[in-house]
């Protein structure tokens, strides 16, 4: 044994023993490994095709460009979502949010399940803010959504997770149209009740449902005032067992609550409603309650409205996140960025002078 190549094989590490490994390296011990090649990429056409089919393997295929960084997939996937938008739009979107632990995936099998039970297609997406941290999203996990994981017509995805806020709720958006023109006609985005990701969810669904829990003492304290404004049925999970009377409580108290808040755009009253989503009791009523939203959002014309202030809100957005991304990626601008930032940190340079300085540059780089 040669030591001086392996120092773990000294006296002193008794329990480890490293040996010599072959001279020569073994051939490759799956001989059919080199064939494998990467499936070409396939083209805007085909992909719609399958997409109109409802193919779900076509459609996760594209979701996958959509998701994709590179310029090329970057490009496919537009042509895709452009030649998609005739056949979208037929679906209610619902937003869903609530704290971690509120019980939003129990909650999502049980009403993907009820939403299934007379047919149609039903797809589950996220967005999830951590999830650019984490390089991993907790939200839209299909282990978290057994019973629907299973079903043949829910298809269930992730939250994207790379990039900006910004970039993965257009990614999600654009999933949208893509899911809608293969068909599904039940669109569920969960997002995590803690900040920004709500305003996000909100701007590209019909219908917007908070899960909360009863019984902390502190009900209205925790959430965000905006968040509750934003919801059109807030619904307390958990009434189940010893928690039935700390949930009507906690009905009351928000019903109150939002009897304080100035008339929504719609003209709905949101409602307030009791259910467990782990012991299925009430579930049906929360259904009936976001019939109801429909119905009435559909007649009184705010449905198309509300559609239409949608797609030019993603337009700005999508302009906001392309220029955003242009002048961020900008050779010059990186390396000026860096040298400017540690100035104003170092109180050398105020921060708009700055600011100024590093746009100058980049639009003489444009020549603008
Ligand atoms: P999420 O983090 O919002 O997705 O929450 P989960 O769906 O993972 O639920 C968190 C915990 O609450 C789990 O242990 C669930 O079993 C439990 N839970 C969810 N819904 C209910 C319910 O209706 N009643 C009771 N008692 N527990 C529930």
């Amino acid at each position: 044994m040669d030591n001086i190549q392996h120092p773990e094989n000294e006296s002193c590490y008794r329990s480890l023993n490293v040996n010599q490994g072959p001279e020569k390296q073994p051939p490759v011990v799956n001989p059919y490994l080199t064939r494998v090649r990467r499936k070409p990429l396939p083209s805007a056409g085909e992909l719609v095709e399958g997409i109109l089919k409802g193919d779900v393997t076509v459609l996760s295929r594209a979701v996958t460009l959509i998701e994709s960084l590179n310029p090329q997939h970057q490009a496919v996937a537009q042509e895709v979502i452009e030649k998609c938008l005739p056949y979208s739009g037929n679906s209610r979107r619902i937003g869903i949010t609530g704290v971690p632990g509120a019980g939003k995936s129990t909650s999502i099998d049980v009403f993907g399940l009820h939403v299934l039970r007379d047919g149609g297609r039903l797809a589950v997406l996220a967005i999830d803010p951590s999830s650019e941290r984490t390089k991993g999203s907790i939200l839209g996990d299909k282990t978290r959504m057994e019973k629907l994981s299973q079903h043949p017509s829910a298809f269930i995805r992730p939250s994207p997770s790379a990039g900006s806020l910004g970039g993965v709720a257009r990614k999600t958006r654009e999933t949208i149209v893509l899911c809608e023109a293969a068909g599904f006609d039940n669109i569920f985005v969960e997002t995590v009740g803690v900040g920004q990701s709500e305003t996000a969810v909100h701007s590209m669904v019909d219908f917007f449902l908070l899960i909360q829990l009863a019984g902390t003492g502190d009900e209205l304290q925790g959430i965000k005032r905006g968040i509750m404004e934003m919801a059109d049925g807030i619904v307390i999970n958990k009434a189940d067992g010893d928690n039935i009377d700390r949930a009507r409580l906690a009905q009351a108290q928000f019903r109150s609550a939002l009897h304080l808040f100035p008339p929504t755009a719609s003209g709905w009253q949101p409602e307030v409603l009791t259910y467990s989503g782990y012991f299925e009791l009430g579930i049906p009523e929360v259904w009936d309650m976001i019939d109801r939203y429909f119905a009435f959002v559909k007649a009184n014309g705010y449905f198309e409205r509300r559609r239409l202030e949608q797609a030019r809100y993603w337009m700005y957005e999508t302009i906001n996140e392309k220029l955003r991304d242009h002048f961020y990626s900008n050779p010059v601008v990186e390396k000026m960025l860096a040298e400017k930032e540690e100035r104003v940190l170092a109180n050398l340079q105020s921060s708009f002078t700055a600011a100024r300085d590093v746009l100058d540059a980049y639009f003489k780089e444009l020549k603008i």
